[in-house]
């Protein structure tokens, strides 16, 4: 059903109808699924053996310049919306389902920021007691404590990303001055729902929240910062950190004068010193680094 959407911190106003959305995520009313695929490269904690059986959904409420998934999230051709598969909330929980019967250790839905409504109504009591695997919603952090809410006792873990310390770089690179304030609020939300992070005996995480910051080339104090408030928030043993290493320039990025090196990788000394910076975290004791090989295209998803 057609609504007129503030329900992120961009406020849109806009009107999201059944086949197209007028706000910056550029969503319509339902969800828009990009692609489903078993994604074998997620945290070891989520995908174990058997991967994690991934939904990646179309839009997003930030559009940062270099996107690894432009191509359904940051830059779509107009009217690309149509090119992809538009569920009801009747037909998402079946797609739910689907993937819960799949040999899969979890299942993650990709990019939900703007979609929570619309998850939440599809993820009935019914629909959540037949899915038996830990759900996962992976998102970008840009969102509002009163609509996390609503996912309060149908999603087991959370993955926010939690992009900038820096409100200037924030700015520039994902269009949200506020998202360093906003989005380490819906972290706290995210903790306040799920609770410390639990592992199950085979070693995968059944309940919690993974923060994921991706170190971008030359901005190590903005990682630095991210470290510090988590840090500072968080007790041992709260939450999983992920410091991930795997950025990558796409193709046709032109950056503010003043990022220049997004243009190239981040350096091995840049995220030795990141990775020396977490560790010596005291109130950060579980996580992951990444190999410095994890930077590579092979593990973008073909939209
Ligand atoms: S979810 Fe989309 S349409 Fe709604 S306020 Fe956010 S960006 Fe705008």
């Amino acid at each position: 059903m057609a609504y007129i959407c503030s329900d992120c911190p961009r406020n849109c106003g806009a009107l999201r109808s059944e086949s197209s959305g007028k706000g910056f995520c550029g969503a319509p009313s339902g969800v828009t699924v990009a692609k489903v695929m078993r994604h074998m490269w997620e945290e070891p904690c989520l995908g174990g053996k058997q991967g994690v059986e991934n939904i990646f959904l179309y839009g997003c409420n930030l559009k940062c310049v270099y996107c690894q998934n432009y191509k359904i999230n940051a830059s779509p051709a107009a009217n690309a919306v149509s090119r992809y598969k538009t569920y009801s909330a009747e037909d998402f929980s079946g797609l739910l389902l689907a993937a819960a019967k799949t040999d899969a250790s979890a299942i993650g839905i990709v990019t939900g920021d703007h979609y929570i409504r619309q998850i939440a109504g599809a993820l009935t009591d019914d629909v959540r007691a037949e899915i038996k695997k830990p759900l996962v919603f992976n998102c970008g952090g840009y969102m509002k404590p009163e609509m996390l809410e609503l996912l309060s006792g149908k999603i087991d873990i959370f993955m926010p990303d939690l992009k900038y310390s820096d409100e200037n770089l924030a700015g520039s690179l994902s269009h949200a001055k506020d998202y360093p304030s906003v989005a380490l609020n819906a972290v706290k939300k995210c903790f306040e729902l799920t609770g410390p992070a639990v592992f199950g005996d085979d070693g995968l995480m059944k309940k919690g929240v993974i923060v994921r910051h991706l170190v971008l080339p030359g901005q190590i104090r903005n990682t630095i910062g991210v470290i510090d408030e988590l840090n500072e928030m968080f007790n041992p043993g709260d939450i999983v950190f992920s410091l991930m290493s795997q950025y990558l320039p796409v193709p046709g990025l032109e950056p503010p004068e003043c990022f220049a090196r997004l243009k190239g990788p981040i350096s091995k000394a840049e995220y030795k010193k990141s990775t020396e910076y977490f560790e010596n975290a005291a109130n950060l004791t579980l996580g992951f680094t990444q190999d410095p090989s994890s930077s590579d295209s092979s593990f973008i998803p073909d939209f």
